[in-house]
C-alpha cells in the first residue's frame, strides 16, 4: 500500500526513521510521505533517514515547552498540539492524498508528546481525509514505573477510539535484560519496522513483477477495518546464505532454509509467525480477522503453501475472515511471513493498562 507516515514524539519519530531505513534497504516503496513532529529540538534531530524539511517542531513558543519537550506531561503535549494545529495542518497540505491509501501515526503512549499530541493530530487527520488513519502505538514496560503507565492508561482509549485500527507494540514483551535501554530500543524499533513495512509494503513493486497471488492494498485495509487493537507475528527464513552488510542487522531471527518443499516450508513459516513473540502478546483465537503476507523471491512462493497456511489460521482463530497474499521480491535474501491479527480482545497487557 501507499502510506503517509507521521511520527509524533521521540519514540514515534525513531520508529518512523527505522521504517524508512528498512524500506530503503529492501527497495520497497511504502512511505510516500514522511513527517516527524516533536516538542523537543534534540529529539527532532535524532532520525537519520527523515529529510530535514519533514521535521516540525511544535510548542516552541509555549511557555512550558519552549522547544525543550513537555517533560512527560500528556496535558501539555495535547495543549501544544492544539495551539499549533495551523502549523501541523500546513505540513499535511503537502500530502497529496490521492497518492496514499492510508495514514499511519506512530507514537509512544508512555511519554508526553506522543501520548498527548498524538490523539489531537489523529483527530485532525480524520477530519481532513477520507482515507483510514491507523495508529502504531508503543506501550511502556512495567519496569518503567508509574508515570509512563499512567500516561498510557490516559491516552490508550483516545488512540483506539480515534484510529481506524491501533497496532500495538508492547515494550514489556520485547525487553531484553542483556542489552542497555538504548540498544534494546534500537533492536525493538528494527523488529517493529521489519514487521510493519513487510506487512503494509506488500503489493508495492514495479510493474515488471508478476505476482501469482498478489496482495492488494484493499485486502490490508479490509483486515484493518475493525476499529480495534491489532498485533503482528513474523517469521523469516534465509534463502541466500551470502547475505551480509547493512541488511544483516534486520535479520537476527531467521533460520537457514533446510531445503524442504516450498509448500511445507511456507506452512511451517506461517505457523512459526503466529507462534512467535507477537508485537502485542494476545490470545490468537480472539482475533476478528487475519491477514498473511508472504514476502520473498518468486521462486520460493507457493500458492499451495499459502492456501494451506490460510486454512490453518482459519481453524486456529476460529474465523472465516483470513486473507492471504504474496509479495514477490526479486532480490530478497529471505522468505518472510507476516501475520496481522486484527481486533484482538484477549490481551493481558491492555487489560492491565486499562
Ligand atoms: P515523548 O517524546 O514525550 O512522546 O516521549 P517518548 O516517545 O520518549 O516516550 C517515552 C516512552 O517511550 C517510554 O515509555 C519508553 O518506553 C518508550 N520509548 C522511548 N524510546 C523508545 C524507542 O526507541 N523504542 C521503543 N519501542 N520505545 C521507546
Amino acid at each position: 500500500m501507499k502510506l503517509g507516515v507521521i511520527g509524533v514524539g521521540n519514540a514515534g519519530s525513531k520508529i518512523v526513521d527505522s521504517m524508512v531505513e528498512f524500506e530503503q534497504l529492501t527497495n520497497r516503496n511504502l512511505c510516500r510521505h514522511v513527517l516527524v513532529i516533536n516538542t523537543a529540538r534534540t529529539d527532532l534531530s535524532k532520525p537519520d533517514h527523515v529529510p530535514d524539511d519533514r521535521r516540525i517542531l511544535i510548542g516552541d513558543t509555549h511557555q512550558k515547552a519552549k522547544g525543550h519537550g513537555v517533560g512527560g506531561d500528556v496535558d501539555v503535549g495535547a495543549e501544544v498540539a492544539k495551539n499549533d494545529l495551523d502549523e501541523i495542518r500546513r505540513a499535511f497540505d503537502d500530502v497529496e492524498i490521492h497518492e496514499v491509501d492510508a495514514i499511519l501515526v506512530a507514537a509512544s503512549l508512555g511519554g508526553g508528546t506522543g501520548s498527548g499530541a498524538g490523539p489531537v493530530i489523529i483527530n485532525e487527520l480524520q477530519k481532513m481525509y477520507d482515507e483510514p488513519v491507523y495508529g502504531l502505538g508503543i506501550l511502556p514496560g512495567k519496569y518503567e514505573g508509574g508515570r509512563p503507565a499512567l500516561n498510557s492508561a490516559r491516552s490508550l482509549q483516545s488512540f483506539v477510539s480515534k484510529t481506524d485500527n491501533f497496532i500495538a507494540f508492547d515494550n514489556d514483551a520485547w525487553r531484553s535484560k542483556e542489552q542497555s535501554v538504548g540498544q534494546g530500543y534500537e533492536r525493538m524499533n528494527r523488529e517493529l519496522a521489519t514487521r510493519i513495512v513487510t506487512l503494509l509494503g506488500a503489493g508495492e513493486y514495479d510493474e515488471a513483477t508478476v505476482a501469482e497471488n498478489a496482495m492488494d492494498s484493499s485486502d490490508i485495509i479490509r483486515t484493518l477495518d475493525t476499529d480495534g487493537i491489532s498485533s503482528i507475528g513474523y517469521a523469516s527464513t534465509a534463502v541466500d546464505r551470502k547475505e551480509e552488510g547493512l541488511m544483516s542487522k534486520f535479520r537476527e531471527n531467521h533460520e537457514i532454509s533446510n531445503g524442504s518443499s516450498a509448500a511445507a516450508k511456507i506452512n511451517g513459516l506461517v505457523r512459526r509467525a503466529v507462534n512467535s513473540r507477537l508485537t502485542l502478546p494476545c490470545e490468537v483465537s480472539s482475533a476478528d480477522r487475519a491477514l498473511i503476507v508472504l514476502s520473498g523471491p518468486p521462486s520460493e512462493l507457493s500458492r499451495k503453501g499459502l492456501e494451506s497456511a490460510r486454512e490453518w489460521i482459519e481453524a486456529e482463530v476460529d474465523t472465516v475472515e483470513v486473507l492471504a497474499g504474496d509479495d514477490p521480491r526479486e532480490n530478497a535474501t529471505a522468505l518472510s511471513a507476516v501475520v496481522l491479527l486484527s481486533n484482538v480482545t484477549k490481551t493481558p497487557r491492555i487489560e492491565a493498562i486499562q
